[in-house]
């Protein structure tokens, strides 16, 4: 049984109310982090833990942090974000349902760390009622004196607020959120500057996801150099995954980073197999944006080393052979999948929510989706294979936010590892189903 840092109270009944969450050791990193420790040595610590950035990009924590402006008499903020919309991601969800006053708690101790008097959760609009949870925990933090003037009797203030995005994907991305925040249409800025020097009203500003605030929690109990002992290399710690498709056990699990991506597929301590005992066909192992992998080479990497739930390990062989950790949604797909119909549902999605503001994002996804569905309605020739990949190779690198490489990356990716398929769809005008396809995915035809 692996260890659980994070989601290790999920059987406590209650453990959402303030109550119960204190009794079984909530709030310790408040009471430590503010009575024992200056603000420097808790990013020390979290430097020191190799924490890395759980929204997707990886990038480590006590860094981010560090770059932090603290200009005399400027504010700064913790921005959370909660707008967790990556198509197969759901495990920040699954946190703040169950866990709500483990991101406040992270949120708290971080706030105090970064010296911030004022904390926001921006949090998807289709997670509502998950914004009810987190407000009680809110409500429930500041009655208990969590939050609000003088934090346990200390001469630390701090105010958290939740703000309820519009269901924006593009949201998701900091300066966009940071944007919607203030009010305004979440456009992604132009960096730099970034949002450490010039963020929320201009002010320095961190932007973390929520898993990578929960797991301040556990750092700061524990210490940064036990946490580093978690895990490999510098993939250190545990990580939530969100398991989906074909495969027996669907849902949140927690895993110490290192263990094989095999024993997550088949053990019955996580995914349990693929479902009716079909073979796997590919898997994409961080969210809808990141590479898609044919079994051989999820299970092992190009070199044939047993490919782990690293950082690294998913990464090895770059995007010619690997892919990316990213935000784990892992998503398993069975012998019978279409790589053709599937990757038409993602790039539906990107084009969708293309904020529209740079051309070869707004126009390549808008074409890509076009080309697929020729594919998905049996018009397509075995020439429209080049041209997609031509249109996927013009948009990485040329846009002002990572939007338009999540929507080329796939695409890339799907013709590296399965162009015949693609080529046979286009021979044999396989989707005679067309329209029953679109009716049962409520689709609109656009061709
Ligand atoms: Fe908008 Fe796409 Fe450009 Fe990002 S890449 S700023 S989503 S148009």
């Amino acid at each position: 049984m692996g260890k659980k840092l994070l989601i290790h109270n999920d059987h406590v009944p209650n453990i959402h109310t303030y109550e119960v969450y204190r009794a079984h050791g909530g709030y310790a990193s408040v009471e430590k982090a503010l009575k024992t420790m200056t603000p420097d040595q808790i990013t020390d610590e979290v430097k020191k833990s190799g924490l890395r950035g759980r929204g997707g990009a990886g990038f480590p924590t006590g860094l981010k942090w560090s770059f932090l402006a603290k200009p005399e008499g400027v504010e700064r903020y913790l921005v959370c974000n909660a707008d967790e919309s990556e198509p197969g991601t759901f495990k920040d969800r699954y946190l703040m349902e169950r866990h709500p006053h483990a991101l406040v708690e992270g949120m708290i101790t971080s706030s105090y760390a970064l010296g911030a008097k004022t904390c926001y959760i921006y949090i998807r609009g289709e997670y509502f009622y998950v914004s009810r949870i987190l407000e009680t925990a809110i409500k429930e933090a500041y009655a208990a004196g969590m939050l609000g003037k003088n934090i346990l009797g200390t001469d630390y203030s701090l105010d958290m607020y939740v703000q309820v995005g519009g269901g924006a994907y593009i949201c998701g991305e900091e300066t966009a959120l940071l944007e919607s925040l203030e009010g305004k249409r979440g456009n992604p800025r132009i960096k730099p500057p970034f949002p450490a020097v010039a963020g929320l009203w201009g002010c320095p500003t961190v932007v973390n996801n929520v898993e990578t605030i929960a797991a301040v929690v556990p750092i700061v109990n524990m210490g940064g150099e036990e946490y580093a002992k978690i895990g490999v290399g510098k993939s250190t710690g545990t990580k939530l995954i969100s398991a989906s498709g074909h495969i027996n056990k669907p849902g949140v699990y927690e895993i110490e980073l290192g263990i094989t991506v095999e024993d997550f597929i088949y053990s019955e301590e996580y995914c349990g197999g693929i479902r009716n005992g079909k073979k796997m066909k590919a898997v994409v192992a961080g969210g809808s944006s990141v590479p898609i992998l044919p079994t051989d080479l999820i299970l092992k990497t190009a070199k044939g080393e047993p490919r782990l739930m690293t950082y690294e390990s998913l990464g090895d062989g770059g995007f010619q052979t690997g892919t990316m950790l990213g935000s784990g949604g892992f998503i398993v797909m069975d012998e019978d999948t279409s790589i053709v119909k599937n990757l038409y549902t993602f790039t539906r999605f990107y084009h969708h929510e293309s904020c529209g503001q740079c051309s070869p994002c707004r126009e390549g996804t808008g074409w890509m989706e076009k080309i697929l569905q020729k594919f998905i309605s049996g018009t397509a020739n075995e020439s429209d294979v080049d041209l997609l990949w031509d249109i996927q190779s013009k948009i990485e690198g040329k846009t002002i936010c990572p939007l338009g490489e999540a929507a080329a990356w796939p695409v890339a990716a799907a013709i590296r590892h399965f162009k015949q398929e693609f080529i046979d769809v286009a021979k044999k005008k396989e989707f005679k189903d067309v329209k029953h396809y679109f009716r049962l995915n409520n689709l609109v035809e656009t061709a």
